[in-house]
């Protein structure tokens, strides 16, 4: 075998899975990346399910014109059961091929990754990823894309619960995103000042949250607010508001589901300044002929992981040093 870099001639990009804000600044970087290293682009609609049905276009520099401020996705994105099958890869593959695709950057989470890794395999066909979800749950990188704005969201949201809840000596039981991972509720819970987080990686108990509830309640407190991820053991926020108000009825109990509004938005300067300098990396790692990795974000640099690495690990990412502060700033 030659180790000479195999020729690229045209690199897919598609986004998958759940959206995040900042996606797109990711899509216009690899788009202009590739152009400017004399590259051609395909856009690749709504994921792994577009390049079954065959959806792509030609993309040029104008084609990423005025997005970089644009929250969710110009590319779009899916699930796609059809991909999880060897046929449907198959079918995949023969569209990307007679596009003229010979290697793909893929922006999205977990599953992605999963389904990139595999067909690149199968396929021999080179691939990078770029993490994109709210979440901040991959292996690989300290910081996902849209982690950041959605923060931003979640703490605007909260600063405005605080005002209706300190008029009314209201508990407002705040749900945020996050099935597996506490990372959200966890800083939304510092930066907005709950006095309880609530998080699926840790089991508190509803004695537990009473106690320090009534603690904050004899010291005066006027509002409080509970921030509880949607992945919490106890079963989201309208079930634990409701437990807790079968023995602590002193307060007006209130609960809030931040649901869906924390994926949109405009992304913030972190997450398009973070997604500009992804896109160019993996089109960057591609020509290098680094194949099945992810990129990533480590301190201030940005690394790559490879694919295999990074999907084997499930060790939990929560900051334990932030869970002590948390715990210390509600007294
Ligand atoms: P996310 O990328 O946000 O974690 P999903 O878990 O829904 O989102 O994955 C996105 C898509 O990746 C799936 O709809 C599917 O098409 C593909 N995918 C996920 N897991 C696999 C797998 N094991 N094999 C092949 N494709 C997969």
């Amino acid at each position: 075998m030659s180790n000479r870099v195999r020729e690229i001639k045209r690199i897919g990009v598609f986004t998958s899975g759940g959206d995040a804000p900042g996606m797109n600044a990711a899509i216009r970087a690899v788009v202009r990346t590739s152009l400017y290293n004399n590259k051609e682009v395909t856009g690749i609609y709504h994921g792994y399910q577009g390049m079954i049905d065959n959806t792509v276009f030609d993309m040029k520099s104008d084609s990423v014109s005025s997005i970089i401020q644009q929250g969710g996705t110009i590319l779009k994105t899916a699930r796609c059961m059809e991909f999880k099958t060897v046929e449907g890869r198959a079918k995949a593959y023969e569209n990307l091929k007679n596009a003229g695709i010979d290697a793909l950057v893929a922006i999205g989470g977990d599953g992605t990754f999963t389904g990139a890794e595999l067909f690149s395999r199968e396929h021999d066909i080179p691939v990078m990823c770029i993490p994109g979800t709210i979440d901040n749950d991959l292996n690989g990188t300290d910081l996902t894309i849209g982690y950041d704005t959605a923060n931003n969201t979640v703490i605007e949201a909260i600063d405005k619960i605080r005002d209706t809840a300190a008029s009314h000596n209201r508990i407002f039981f705040v749900e945020v995103m996050g099935r597996d991972s506490g990372c959200i509720a966890l800083n939304a819970g510092i930066a907005g000042g709950a006095e309880a987080i609530l998080l699926p990686e840790k089991d508190t108990a509803i004695d537990e949250l009473i106690e320090l509830l009534s603690d904050a309640a004899g010291r005066n407190k006027s509002s409080m607010i509970v921030i509880i991820a949607e992945g919490d053991k106890n079963g989201g926020a309208s079930n634990v508001a409701k437990r807790v108000n079968e023995k602590f009825d002193n307060f007006d109990i209130k609960v809030s589901i931040l649901g869906h509004l924390q994926r949109g938005g405009s992304p913030s300067s972190a997450d398009r300044v973070l997604a500009t300098r992804m896109g160019y990396t993996a089109v960057n790692e591609l020509l290098k002929g680094n194949t099945r990795s992810t990129i990533g974000i480590r301190g201030s640099e940005i690394v790559t992981t490879p694919l295999e690495e990074a999907l084997s690990k499930k060790e939990i990412k929560l900051n334990e040093d932030l869970v002590e502060i948390a715990k210390i700033m509600t007294i």
